[in-house]
């Protein structure tokens, strides 16, 4: 009895686990973000619709992030002038995430929405580990959603047909990707459009409620299910001192002079994670020495 209602139990890791279907041309992943899925969205007060456009881009980001035969880092951005001025959202290798979204206007309604993707670009870039050639597609935004997007990118750019099924709450996101695989001994696709049609007829709670295994076996009754081993997802932002006083570095030393003509100090957050750095006057004025950016002690005084 409760080895029924431990399999059951719904799953609040932060996991990604693929699996394939024995005789079908069928692979698939289910991934759950919770504590990753928090700490993202807490960082800023995104409205429902942002959390939910939020949900996509990480779901559908790590999924294609593992759908890259060789490790490497993914980065999903989109970038626009109609409300959404930034969305960004990275998959390490190790599977650390980071993301945010940046706005210019608040974004309430369906409208805001649409208007705000309307104008923008989104693009995937893959860098693989090799440190070889990086791998960067433009996407056309479909429906104003990243699902819509990045299912119409998987097969009309890469060949991939895919589909997503999400159930997003308000701290939890659960996602099923089903993707088809042509082989030899299955070339076409009624296969796989008979798994679709079953996965398409499930409840998204049910992605909540039971664990990978037991949401497969009530999906695929008949079939059997083969997992791969599961892998751990979680929220990391790699910012550090060094790369906000590169930041300061790049910004050049007539403009880290102007903000310190009336403070004290320069105070800098992190937008991925809200870490805060702080720099006074000798921190820059040492920075600048080292970094040979020179001239500074010309103008701090
Ligand atoms: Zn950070």
């Amino acid at each position: 009895m409760s080895l029924v209602r431990s399999k059951k139990k719904s799953d609040k890791s932060d996991t990604i686990q693929s699996f394939t279907m024995d005789g079908y041309p069928v692979r698939g992943w289910v991934i759950r973000l919770n504590t990753t899925y928090r700490s993202i969205i807490s960082q800023r007060p995104y409205p429902n619709l942002l959390r939910q456009l939020m949900a996509e881009s990480l779901v559908t980001s790590v999924v294609v992030s593992e759908m890259c035969v060789e490790p490497g880092t993914l980065m999903m951005e989109y970038t626009g002038t109609e409300g959404i001025d930034l969305l960004s959202v990275r998959c390490t290798q190790e599977n650390e995430i980071r993301a945010l979204i940046q706005t210019s206007k608040v974004i309430q309604s369906k409208t805001h929405l649409k208007s705000s993707l309307s104008e923008g670009l989104l693009t995937v870039t893959y860098h693989p580990r090799s440190k070889g050639e990086s791998y960067i597609n433009d996407i056309p935004i479909m429906d104003y959603s990243m699902l819509s997007s990045m299912t119409h990118f998987l097969e009309n750019s890469e060949r991939m047909p895919s589909q997503f099924k999400l159930a997003i709450t308000p701290h939890s996101v659960v996602g099923l990707c089903l993707q088809y695989v042509p082989t030899f001994e299955y070339e076409n696709s009624v296969d796989y459009e008979h798994v679709l049609c079953r996965a398409g007829a499930m409840k998204e709670e049910h992605l909540l409620q039971y664990n990978n295994a037991t949401l497969l076996c009530k999906l695929f009754p008949e079939e059997t299910i083969c997992f791969d081993q599961t892998k751990k997802l979680c929220f990391k932002c790699d910012c550090s001192c060094q790369k906000m006083q590169d930041a300061m570095l790049d910004m050049g030393n007539a403009n880290i002079a102007k903000i310190l003509s009336d403070k004290e100090k320069i105070e800098i957050t992190c937008d991925y994670c809200n870490k805060q750095y702080e720099f006074d006057r000798i921190d820059v004025q040492q920075l600048f020495k080292i970094g040979q950016r020179g001239g500074w002690s010309n103008i701090i005084h």
